[in-house]
């Protein structure tokens, strides 16, 4: 009864957010299973009209392609968007209202920046249309772990995930009470809060949990040290940081049950999400082009290269290959054994955009850090690297009771070796600081 009056609750509150909602679900949920060709078919009708629009409509874009002297119908598939050079966030910070269409249609927007993780905050807007093709999207890609509107959900996250450090708004208790989640606070990670979200958990007996990983991994660990006892959900949710082997098994150790990872990003609109056969994330088509480059900006159907997207249905400010900052790993080939036909995300690394500087006046690009401690990071749950000045590298590392101290000098030597004159500290410790928004900067530059 419950159950079911909670389910309609939940139908009542997004067709208020979206007059609509339930038939874009139901659009994007039918395609779950749909053949490769079809997913094609379909993400170069809507490519093509994202194309015509901006190119007549975006100021950026028409004065573009003119320059260019490139028509709509040169773009016809992904492959086409080579033609178009790649942009960054500091160009879209630089050129800010040209990118905003200037039909009246796109006045009903939504206002975003990212965050501070992330280098310059950029603001971006997503159409109403868009946002509810992300949440579509997003049930879709939580329904790979079994999950239905409706069922609750304890979320353990920041700012990123509408969690605040003071009282919520009226508002957006009443969003939380519909959607079914409750929510708990990483700005607060101390032991007694910790206690309190575990006493939450079992008291909410929620179906799933969501937050970011690294959070997660703290309230785990609370969870193991004290050999509490906890709710098993049927799932957890990792999203919005990198998902580390350590921060995975720690997790589900703890709550006894599988992590589902998902990628997602607000400013272009690519998204990708776990499915019970753990072989990666299958991306979804539907909102954006997500592509892999390699250095040249030649896309890759296998390997690791920065994730290029291209908004598909956000025509309240459309960004062209846009270079989300992030790295990730693609394999179009083969399909995952649970038989969804989407290309797969192996795994995202985490962000290109942090760099560290060497004395000899190099540049270290973070994704640097990020390949050293997928192979040397057994045993760190997580680590933090800070320049403190140009010559001085320290290393904060949370490790696990398996750590193996050889592995420090390890370290050492493989980043020493990316400059003679850095002296680099590296030091173990209970946990790192968070940032402003209770998210995990694995890089810091204090020089920058
Ligand atoms: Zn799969």
């Amino acid at each position: 009864m419950m159950a079911r009056f909670r389910r309609l609750a939940s139908h009542a509150a997004h067709e208020g957010w979206y007059p609509g909602f339930h038939h874009v679900l139901r659009t994007i949920q039918a395609a779950e299973w749909r053949t490769k060709a079809e997913l094609d078919l379909r993400q170069r009708d809507i490519l093509r009209s994202m194309i015509t629009f901006a190119f007549a409509e975006v100021p950026y874009y028409r004065e573009m392609s003119s320059r260019l002297g490139l028509r709509p119908e040169d773009i016809a598939a992904p492959a086409d968007l080579a033609f178009l050079p790649i942009l960054t966030r500091g160009e879209v910070v630089a050129a800010k209202e040209s990118f905003h269409p200037q039909r009246r249609q796109c006045a009903r927007y939504h206002e975003g920046a990212t965050g501070g993780t992330a280098g310059t905050p950029m603001c971006y807007r997503l159409s109403a249309y868009d946002r509810a093709i992300m949440l579509a999207t997003m049930y879709r890609g939580w329904g790979y772990a079994g999950f239905r509107q409706g069922d609750s959900t304890v979320v353990l996250a920041g700012r990123s995930l509408g969690v605040g450090r003071g009282k919520p708004s009226w508002e957006r208790r009443l969003g939380d009470l519909a959607r079914n989640v409750t929510k708990l606070s990483a700005f607060d990670m101390s032991e007694p809060a910790l206690d309190s979200y575990i006493a939450s958990i079992n008291r909410v007996k929620p179906a799933f949990i969501r937050g970011y990983p690294g959070a997660l991994q703290v309230l785990a660990d609370r969870v193991i040290d004290r050999k509490a006892t906890v709710w098993s959900p049927r799932g957890v949710f990792s999203t919005s940081e990198n998902l580390l082997p350590q921060m995975r098994e720690s997790i589900e150790n703890a709550f006894g049950c599988r992590v589902f990872d998902g990628y997602g990003l607000n400013d272009g609109g690519v998204s990708a999400y776990e499915c019970s056969s753990h072989h990666g994330l299958h991306i979804d088509t539907e909102r954006s082009i997500l592509q892999i480059v390699d250095e040249q900006g030649v896309p890759l159907t296998t390997g690791i290269g920065r994730i290029i997207a291209t908004t598909l249905t956000n025509y309240a400010m459309p960004l062209l290959r846009y270079d989300t900052g992030d790295v990730g790993e693609i394999d179009a080939d083969p399909v995952c054994t649970c038989g969804r036909p989407r290309i797969l995300l192996k795994k995202v690394w985490g962000r290109t955009t942090d760099v560290l500087l060497t004395p000899e006046g190099a540049k270290v690009h973070g994704w640097f850090f990020l390949y050293m401690f997928w192979d040397l990071g057994k045993g760190i749950k997580e680590y933090q690297v800070v320049q403190e000045t140009v010559r001085d590298i320290s290393i904060l590392l949370v490790v696990a009771s398996d750590f193996n101290v050889a592995v420090i000098d390890e370290i050492r030597r493989v980043v020493s070796a990316q400059s003679p004159g850095w002296v680099v500290r590296i030091q173990v410790v209970a946990s790192l600081r968070r940032t402003a928004g209770a998210k995990t900067k694995f890089i810091e530059n204090k020089i920058l």
